[in-house]
């Protein structure tokens, strides 16, 4: 059994409560852990505001984690391949030439106004490119693409793998290509189509395949550039159209938990500006919360215990 908590807290309370509060602002919550996990005679109001003193004295600070989502596109080279005709064309990948391989990559963190370019070297090698990117990627805690699970992702872990550059086999992800097929119905989902029908911006206009080709065949340094600027605008477009589908949508990271909000905070902007949209049971007869976040829009669910959870917090709040 612990001794009352005027004595100091051991070491081993010290760590719990220190790793506790990098995830939960909740110091009454840590408290009433405490109690339960090292025996306190005290009562859990008591040890709250021992727990807040020792804190406040040994000048613990909650490390803020930002909200990281990334937005990317890939533009690959093409592979190099013989062939006698053009109409019903069936190559052996015997007589591949030359592999396909990541011209350049274009990102941008979400909230923020730079988009980043990674581009193959001189002698179109793409090691490096994938190398950095996948350290970029090291630090997102959401990936979108359109597309991105398919194609992208696969087309980088590809590369890394014949590269010999280590990825992780699983990234949190959100494909806006996905999404738009699970909760639309839109004429084409392909993303200047979303972008012009939502009102958000379009792709821009290129010459196709012989961009590919002065730049793969040529080294045709402006049209890589070019090639480029069209990379970078699709990510502009693409967070774009997530801003204007992610209401509709349902997330696929909770960033209120991620960012050591409690779980009844917006799951998309972690905002406790929310309310109650309405309430309804599964067939098996478990209650359900609909949210609404005030700041940004979002829907999402929450359970009723969160939801009582919430209630709760919100009374202590107004006393
Ligand atoms: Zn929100």
């Amino acid at each position: 059994m612990q001794l009352p908590t005027k004595h100091k807290f051991s070491a081993e309370v010290k760590e719990y409560i220190k790793a506790r509060y990098e995830i939960t602002q909740n110091i009454t919550h840590i408290a009433a852990e405490i109690k339960g996990k090292f025996d306190f005679e005290d009562d859990v109001e008591l040890l709250r505001r021992n727990v807040g003193r020792f804190l406040k004295r040994d000048n613990i600070k909650q490390q803020k984690k930002d909200i990281k989502r990334l937005f990317f596109d890939i533009e690959t080279s093409y592979y190099l391949v013989p062939t006698f005709q053009f109409w019903k064309v069936n190559i052996n990948t015997d007589n591949i030439i030359r592999d396909k391989k990541i011209i350049c990559i274009c990102y941008k963190w979400q909230y923020e106004d730079k988009v980043h370019t990674l581009v193959w070297d001189k002698n179109h090698d793409d090691t490096k490119l994938v190398k950095d990117f996948i350290q970029v990627i090291k630090h997102a805690d959401e990936i979108v693409a359109h597309n991105g699970d398919k194609f992208d992702m696969k087309e980088l872990r590809t590369r890394a793998i014949l590269t010999d550059n280590l990825m992780f086999p699983v990234y949190r992800t959100l494909d806006t290509l996905k999404k738009s097929r699970q909760y639309f119905r839109f004429a084409s989902n392909k993303l200047d189509y979303i972008g012009k029908a939502l009102g958000v911006g379009r792709k821009l206009d290129h010459e196709g395949m012989k961009m590919w080709i002065d730049i793969c065949e040529h080294k045709d340094a402006k049209q890589q550039a070019k090639m480029v600027d069209y990379c970078k605008q699709d990510v502009i477009l693409l967070e774009d159209v997530y801003t204007a589908i992610s209401p509709y949508i349902y997330h696929n990271t909770n960033f209120a938990v991620l960012t050591g909000k409690p779980k009844w905070y917006c799951p998309e902007c972690a905002s406790k500006n929310v309310q109650l949209s309405h309430t309804d049971a599964t067939a098996m007869g478990i209650i359900r919360r609909h949210m609404k976040c005030n700041s940004c829009k979002k829907f999402y669910k929450i359970s009723n215990k969160t939801y009582l959870f919430m209630m709760e917090c919100l009374i202590r709040a107004a006393k």
